[in-house]
């Protein structure tokens, strides 16, 4: 066994970063041996979570070689693979095919592992709920060399702890979940602006039927204009609607250095959010579904805008009944400090269809906010007092955007104590650790 290199790794934020010895088993039988073999470790999938909670200084597992498709049934869409496979490349080869998965977040460049890990959500969390919800079963190596099979119905605690659990209750070897049919690669877009926040929300209310939703929100307007948004609403487009000429597919550029600290401030971002209200024109067009889903993945490595010191995301949710006052003062205090970023988003989230699945899952019916600051000192006391405002309003954060967030936000994950006894009694010692999980004590 070649002895494990150590290098300088971090999250999409580049904030924390840590010197980590890495291992990169090729397969499920060299993940258990390194299991076997380490006393303290963590799944690393392809580092899209902002923070620090795919990082173990002692041991990083890098799941990636860990991929490719083991079956799939193209009569239900039924599709099984290694949890190191890439959801871009199951888009590259599904699509063509009729198929795309059921819920997908905001980058393509995430494993199928980390996805389950953070129970991640689309902009179609209203109607289909998180990725867990559609996982049919997992295959789950576990600190004592087992591997056990756990789905809703067989070794469902363990199922409902690690769909969401960051990694913290073993490595997830492969996967079995449902693909969605499409008919084409195109999604209709219907673009709304909205002059402030009340009307954003009306309209997400009253847009609830449209499978796809999200606003892109000014985070520095003010006043009246306070929450000034532009709502984008999608649909998979049918053959028989799709425009003869398809539209284009923008390639990927690449962000070749760091921007300098100096270049994002309140003025260029002002500027940039001015414009891109400007620019939300209204009416409806059909884009292809890669600038649709992943707007941000056309600029390979844009984590450098925010200069060496990194970036970190806020990202909160909170309770529908309390969203309209927890997110006018949120917006109040971001807009008064300045700081604020180039895409603020706003989705909406449903009840998920049946039980959710995770204990730790972030997603509750509601609104979800998040933002991207630069990791200075002050916009980090600045989330600590956005911290305070989403407890206010009993919100809670989003673990797999966490890098900085106190312990005591945690109480406002209700599975929390569940998903700790299911964890002792599973990993007795503590074997599945990250930075994340020791900083918040999880
Ligand atoms: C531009 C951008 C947009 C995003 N948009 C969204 C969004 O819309 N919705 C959303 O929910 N999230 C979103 N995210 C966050 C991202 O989807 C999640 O952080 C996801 O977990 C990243 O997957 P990954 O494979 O890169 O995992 P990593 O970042 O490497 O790891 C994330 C967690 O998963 C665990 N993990 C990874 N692989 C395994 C495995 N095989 N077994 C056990 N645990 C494992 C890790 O230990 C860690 O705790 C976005 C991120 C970016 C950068």
């Amino acid at each position: 066994m070649p002895a494990a290199p150590t290098v300088l790794l971090s999250g999409w934020g580049r904030f924390p970063r840590l010197d980590c010895r890495v291992l990169a088993p090729d397969g499920p039988d060299a993940a258990r041996a390194a299991i076997a073999r380490e006393a303290s470790l963590i799944a690393f999938g392809n580092g899209r979570a902002y923070g620090d909670a795919a990082l173990n200084p002692a041991a990083t597992l890098l799941m990636r070689a860990n991929a490719g498709v083991e079956a799939f049934d193209p009569v239900t869409g039924r599709l099984t693979c290694r949890a190191g496979t890439m959801l871009a490349d199951l888009i590259t080869a599904f699509v063509p095919q009729g198929w795309f998965p059921p819920v997908t977040p905001g980058t393509r460049f995430v494993t199928v592992g980390g996805m389950i890990a953070a129970d991640v959500h689309g902009k179609n969390h209203h109607g289909a709920g998180s990725f867990g919800a559609h996982v049919d079963w997992l295959d789950l190596a576990v600190a004592d060399g087992r591997v056990l099979r756990c789905a809703p119905g067989e070794n469902a605690e363990l199922f409902a702890a690690t769909c969401g659990g960051m990694g913290l209750t073993g490595v997830i070897l492969r996967a079995c979940f449902a693909m969605m049919p499409v008919q084409t690669r195109l999604i209709r877009q219907e673009t709304r602006r909205a002059s402030g926040l009340a009307a954003v929300m009306d309209q997400f209310e009253a847009t609830q039927d449209w499978p796809y939703s999200v606003a892109w929100i000014d985070c520095l307007s003010r006043g009246a204009a306070l929450g000034r948004s532009v709502l984008s609403l999608g649909a998979h487009a049918t053959a028989a609607e799709a425009p003869a000429a398809p539209p284009p597919r923008p390639r990927a550029r690449r962000m070749a250095f760091d921007l300098p600290g100096f270049a994002l401030n309140r003025w260029s971002v002002r500027a940039f959010n001015a414009l891109y209200y400007r620019a939300g024109r209204p009416g409806t067009t059909w884009v292809d579904l890669e600038p649709y889903f992943y707007p941000l993945d056309a600029i390979l490595e844009w984590n450098r805008i925010y200069g060496r010191s990194g970036l970190f995301q806020y990202q909160c949710v909170l309770p529908l009944a309390a969203s309209r006052a927890g997110l006018t003062a949120l917006l109040d205090r971001i807009a008064a400090s300045g700081a604020g970023s180039f895409l603020s988003v706003l989705k909406r989230f449903g009840n998920a269809p049946g039980p959710c699945p995770g204990l730790l899952s972030f997603p509750m019916a509601g609104y979800t906010l998040a933002l991207d600051f630069r990791a200075t000192e002050a916009n980090l006391r600045l989330a600590t007092e956005l911290d305070a405002i989403v407890a206010d309003h009993e919100g809670r954060l989003y673990l797999a955007k966490d890098a900085r967030m106190h312990p005591d936000m945690l109480r406002f994950y209700p599975g929390l104590e569940r998903f700790r006894a299911i964890r002792q009694a599973i990993d007795p010692t503590g074997k599945f650790a990250s930075a994340q999980s020791r900083r918040l004590g999880l």
